[in-house]
Parts: structure tokens; sequence; C-alpha cells
């Protein structure tokens, strides 16, 4: 009997068209800008100079993704120069040739509540690799790194290459979310998921370089996985999605207090970026397009402070299980204004599906539909289907 044909990459004439801070793009309201943000660590410093760039020249929001990044909306056309040179002066682009690359998604609050470990070191040595190595300027605009502390928060967030914690200590390398069966220590963790970056490109050169993401090469995970010494098929099935996003306050383990705060449809208002700046020095921006305000001693007075300004802190709101992409104005394709009527839905107390766990999208692309049991909620022009 012959062996099935393992299909190869898409034959494509173009690089892909992510977004990135320098690589903007046009939009039906304006151009768009995407800042990478590795582990979605901020300095408050960096969330103010954002929030200012969005007030000055976007929309006055930052949209928030789903891997930890941030997009402002809205620009003028001719307003790229400026906005480069306050992020340069920001800190936030470190590199030019690599601006589109730095797609590194972290455990929230690791190294503070939870986890196996701290990975926010293994954040900055994989983003400081990636910049150093002009080779990796070359990797896709799509391709995702997964840095989990064990506890399973991003290991299923559809990484290209990742590390996850085990219990006892030894760290996996994940491939397309799978376990690779290679293992190594703490300290030699950054490295091994750079030699996969690597093997990665040697593997996409070889197969014709059109591959976006690695689960897109022929029998890519493994291939890759056989470059570093493995051998044999992958051992480990796919790691499971993360689940609804959570919300509230978490202590931390020096005793201190995080708040994760919920951000409405991910959109954060300038105003509201200010008010988190306002209460730490840092923040880690979620993947469910939210934000954790870590090392915080006065609890109470910070939580004011951000639901005063429109976040949400509660873990039984509405908006917890309501998601929406651009929509109108934002998206020429949209057949409504579906953030708009998502939010009047949330404050009229009628969701549909009885509020279960819904997005809400302006056409069947249903972009930004988070995995798992979502109810889906798209425009028809008449109104919505509900289904
Ligand atoms: S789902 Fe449709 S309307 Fe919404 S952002 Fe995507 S293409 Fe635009």
């Amino acid at each position: 009997m012959s062996t099935p044909a393992v299909p190869g990459p898409p034959a494509r004439s173009r690089p892909d068209a992510c977004p990135g801070a320098l690589q903007t793009h046009p939009a039906a309201d304006g151009f768009l800008a995407r800042v990478r943000v590795p582990g979605g660590l901020l300095t408050a410093d960096r969330l103010r100079a954002l929030a200012r760039a969005a007030a000055e020249l976007g929309d006055g929001a930052l949209e928030l993704t789903s891997r930890g990044n941030v997009q402002l909306r809205g620009l003028a056309d001719g307003t790229g120069t400026e906005l480069a040179g306050r992020l340069g002066a920001a800190g936030l682009l470190p590199s030019p040739a690599h601006d589109r690359v730095r797609n590194v998604l972290a455990s929230v609050l690791t190294g503070r509540a939870g986890g196996l470990a701290d990975v926010r070191p293994w954040v900055r040595a994989v983003d400081a690799g990636l910049c150093t190595d002009p080779r990796a300027a070359e990797l896709p605009g799509r391709f995702l790194v997964t840095l989990d502390d064990g506890r399973g928060d991003v290991a299923g967030a559809g990484g290209d290459a990742g590390l996850r914690v085990l219990p006892g200590g030894p760290v996996a390398l994940t491939l397309a979310g799978r376990d690779s069966g290679l293992r190594c220590g703490y300290e030699e963790a950054p490295g091994l998921v750079l030699a996969a970056i690597s093997a990665f490109l040697d593997e996409h050169a070889a197969q014709g370089g059109t591959a976006w993401r690695l689960a897109e090469l022929a029998d890519g995970p493994r291939r890759v996985a056989g470059r570093l010494g493995a051998t044999g098929d992958l051992p480990g099935a796919p790691a499971a999605a993360a689940g609804p996003q959570p919300a509230g306050e978490v202590r931390q383990d020096d005793g201190r207090t995080a708040l994760v705060a919920v951000v409405p449809l991910g959109r954060l208002t300038a105003d509201q970026a200010a008010a988190v700046a306002g209460v730490a020095a840092e923040v880690q921006l979620t993947p469910w397009r939210g934000v954790a305000v870590p090392d915080l001693d006065a609890p109470a007075a910070a939580a004011a402070a951000l639901t005063g300004a429109g976040l949400v802190l509660d873990p039984g709101s509405p908006w917890l299980r309501v998601t929406a992409c651009t929509g109108r104005p934002g998206c020429a394709r949209s057949l409504a204004d579906v953030r708009a009527d998502a939010a009047a839905a949330v404050a009229a107390g009628s969701l549909p599906a009885g509020g279960a766990r819904q997005h809400w999208a302006g056409c069947a692309r249903r972009c930004g539909r988070p995995a798992g049991d979502v109810v889906d909620v798209v425009a028809t022009g008449g109104g919505y289907r509900v289904g």
C-alpha cells in the first residue's frame, strides 16, 4: 500500500502581510500599526508612550491582541515616521529589521503568582536572541513563540515553537503546540527554542519559503524536531486552549496583590491606559486582550482607579464572555458596527444565547474568534445570526 502524500506548504507569491510598527496597513478607518510587546510586558512609561501616540496620532485607543501585542488604528497617512520615532525613543523598537517577528507570548503573572518557574528571563533572552540574529528577521510575521511556566495558559495558544515547564523542573520544547519530546534545563531553554526557530528557517527554506506557520510545512513539527536530534514521531497531543479569561484579585507569592482586568472588547482607551500606568510600574498584556496589573501594595485604591476608568474586575461580569472583531468603521467588509452593538447588548442585559460566551463579527470571516466553545453572533445586514 502506498504512503499517503504529506501536504506541503501552500503556493504563494508574496510574504505574509502582517502589519508592524513600521509596515503599517491601510484600513477603512486609516492606517493600522501593530507594536510587538514580547511577553506582553510593558513598563508604565512605555504604556504611557503608546497611549500618547494613540491619542495624538491615532483614534485614541490601544487595541490589544490575543498575542499580547498592541495596535494603533486610525493613523493618518504620513504619520509613520513620527510613530516610529516615538516608539524608538520609548524602547519599543529595538531592532527595526525585526519589528514584525518579536511575537512572544508568556504565562500571565509568571514569576509573581502561580506557575512552576519565572519565564520573564526567557522573554528577554528569546527577544534578544531574535533581535541579534539577522536571519531571524526573515521569520514570517505570523510565527509565534509561547513560553509557558507550567500553568498551561499559553501552551495551547497556537504557537509555532515554545517552551513549557514540566513538574519537577525539566522544560519541554513544543512545536506547533505539541510536545516535541526534547527536554532541557531552565537555563538552556531559551537556547533550545532559538535553535528550533533556526531549524524552522532551514526547513522553511528547504520547502520553498512560502509557509507562514510551522504547521503549514509538510511534516513540519517532526522535521524540525529531527533537525534538533529527535527521532520518531512527536509524542505529545496538541495542548488544550486556555479557558475563559480570569478577572479580579490575585494574591502574589510575595504577599502583594495583582489585579487582572478585563478590557471591554480589547480596546484600551488612552485614559484607561493612563489609569493603569498610574497604579503600577509594569503591566502585562494578556492573551485574553486584557491587562494584569501586578505588585500592588494598596490594591483597593488601584482597583477603584481601574474600575473608575471603565475596566472590569468582576469575574461575574458579562464582559468576560463577549469578544468582537473590528467591525465598522475599521473594516470595509463589516455589515455592522459590531463593537457598538455588543456594548449596547451588554449595557441592556440583552446578550443573545442567554449570555453564553460569544463572539460578535461583522461578516462570516469571524476574525478574532477565540478558540473553544463560543457562540457566533454574525452580522447579516439585517440583524445578526446567532449560532
Ligand atoms: S470578521 Fe469580517 S467584518 Fe470583522 S474584521 Fe474580519 S473581515 Fe472585517
